[in-house]
């Protein structure tokens, strides 16, 4: 069996596959703890859609004093975007942030054993899906993890790491030792449907849309209530929009299925929702509109 054939120095550049708004994140992120960052997505045009996206959330940075315009320009230098996934194969590090699909993410991880050197790690950001089935579709599953980021990924501190069940110790080390070096705080998760944190979250924010489906009340007084009444930042309605709500429906759907229980149903609007192309923040309209913000 072969294992990590690194340790946490060993590990120069780092390749994000998927440039959306969590693979932008980490690449972000990454290239700003000073790696040099491969990002692939669909093909070159996404990639470099993705890069754009992540310099102009930089300059919002510099806009506001945060970051000095230099730093700005050093961080973009380290992010290269490249053709294809085999385009991903110097990389030393791989993490998997494509669409929440557990058929595509299984096609993805085959091309990724097949791009990336022997005794890479390949970790994937899903929100849900078994890492275990992931890493049983590759040739090294003791190299696959779940190193999951919160979103915006700049921002929220948190990564929650899972293993798979023929995760190394080796890997998981490796892999939380890369977290806590981008800034993060690890928390670790059994590899069960939706892990800690989507768990607990996509069941709140799909009762919200049950209330909002029944006619409880507004968005508006869904959202004022948790915020005002349960102290959260922000309500499950605009945290669903945040996310996307594609990615909470694939993440709800997992959870009814795989965990076999009614309770986890998603609500009909959410389905509506994304029926109609309404994703959120990403696509201008979720369940508020952001098209005239
Ligand atoms: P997104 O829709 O913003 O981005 C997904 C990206 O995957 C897109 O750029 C798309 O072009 C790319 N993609 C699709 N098919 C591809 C293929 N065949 N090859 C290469 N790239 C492909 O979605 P996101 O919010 O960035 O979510 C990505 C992953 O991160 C999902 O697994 C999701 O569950 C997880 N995640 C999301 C959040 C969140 O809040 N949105 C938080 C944590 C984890």
């Amino acid at each position: 069996m072969t294992d990590a054939s690194q340790s946490l120095d060993s590990i120069k550049t780092i390749g994000v596959l998927g440039a959306g708004q969590m693979g932008g994140g980490i690449a972000w992120v990454a290239a700003a703890t000073g790696y040099q960052v491969l990002l692939a997505d669909l093909d070159l045009a996404h990639a470099e859609k993705g890069k754009a996206k992540i310099a102009k959330g930089l300059q919002r940075r510099v806009d506001k004093g945060k970051l000095d315009a230099a730093a700005r320009e050093e961080i973009l230098a380290r992010i290269t975007p490249v053709e294809s996934i085999a385009g991903l194969a110097p990389a030393d590090f791989a993490v998997e942030a494509a669409t929440e699909n557990i058929e595509l993410k299984k096609k993805l991880f085959k091309a990724l054993d097949e791009a990336m050197p022997a005794g890479k790690i390949i970790a994937s950001n899903t929100s849900s899906i078994s890492i275990t089935l992931l890493a049983a579709v590759t040739s090294r599953p003791e190299l696959v993890v779940g190193m999951h980021f919160m979103n915006p990924v700049p921002v929220m501190k948190l990564v929650e790491l899972i293993r798979g069940l023929a995760t190394s110790d080796a890997t998981y080390e490796v892999t939380a030792a890369l977290a806590r070096k981008l800034g993060k705080t690890v928390i670790t998760s059994k590899d069960c449907p939706g892990f800690i944190v989507n768990r607990i979250l996509i069941p709140l924010i799909n009762e919200a849309c049950f209330a909002l489906q029944e006619g409880l009340g507004s968005a508006e007084d869904i959202d004022t209530g948790a915020k005002l009444g349960l102290n959260h930042p922000m309500g499950p309605l605009q945290l669903a929009d945040l996310i996307g709500l594609d990615t909470c429906l694939a993440i709800a759907e997992v959870l009814h299925r795989e965990l076999g229980d009614d309770k986890y149903r998603p609500a009909n609007n959410l389905r509506m929702h994304v029926a109609a192309g309404w994703l959120g923040r990403k696509t201008g309209r979720g369940f508020y509109d952001y098209s005239k913000r």
